[in-house]
């Protein structure tokens, strides 16, 4: 089956999802955002499975704010953020495993704001 929701939209820090069998999902945006499945965020498999993970570009608040979201071709949606990211194209399939399921982050790297002693 190949899903796709009924709603889509940003409600307050959540993408809320309504799918046809009415079930209703409301994934984090911060989540969503750092489970950025484009080449630049999660990496690109090269011929050998190995996957070459760049480093991780630092978040600003914009990073998870939602501007505007458009379907992609009826199997994934494309979200652009407010820091003017939008490469990541998200297959409803994931978004409805990661609703029932919320999935495992990828560590975030943080730099601190004091020197550590
Ligand atoms: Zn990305």
């Amino acid at each position: 089956m190949n899903p796709i929701p009924t709603f889509l939209a940003a409600v307050g820090e959540d993408l809320a999802l309504v799918w046809p069998d009415g079930v209703e999902h409301y994934l984090p945006l911060q989540t969503l955002r750092r489970l950025c499945p484009c080449a630049g965020c999660a990496g690109e498999g090269d011929f050998f499975g190995r996957v070459a993970r760049p480093p991780q570009k630092p978040y600003t608040t914009e990073s998870f704010q939602l501007r505007d979201t458009a379907p992609v071709g009826g199997y994934a949606v494309q979200l652009f953020w407010g820091d003017g990211h939008s490469d990541g194209f998200y297959p409803y399939e994931k978004l409805r495993a990661w609703g029932e399921s919320p999935p495992a982050l990828p560590k975030l790297s943080v730099s601190p704001l004091l020197p550590s002693l």
